[in-house]
C-alpha cells in the first residue's frame, strides 16, 4: 500500500482522497519551492512544514521512499 510521509517529523497520509489532493498541489508547490530557490524532494510540504521543514514523500508500506522511481518515470519524459 502506498502512503505519503513527511521525511522529517513522520507524518503521515493515508487517506486516499488526501494523497489525490496532495498529488494535485504538487505542480504549484514545485513552482514555488523553485521560485524560492528550493529544489522540491517530496509531493508537498508537511502539515508542520514551519516547525519540521520536511516535505511530505511517497513511502510503500514498507516505508521506503518510491518517490525517484516516481519521479524519473515523470520527469524523464
Ligand atoms: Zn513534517
Amino acid at each position: 500500500m502506498k502512503k505519503l510521509r513527511c521525511d522529517r517529523c513522520g507524518l503521515e497520509l493515508t487517506d486516499i482522497d488526501e494523497i489525490d489532493i496532495a498529488f494535485e498541489g504538487m505542480a504549484a508547490w514545485h513552482a514555488s519551492a523553485r521560485a524560492r530557490g528550493i529544489e522540491p524532494r517530496g509531493v508537498l510540504p508537511c502539515k508542520h512544514y514551519i516547525r519540521c521543514g520536511g516535505e511530505i514523500r511517497p513511502v510503500t508500506g514498507d516505508g521506503v521512499f518510491w518517490w525517484r522511481r516516481w519521479a524519473t518515470g515523470l520527469f524523464s519524459r
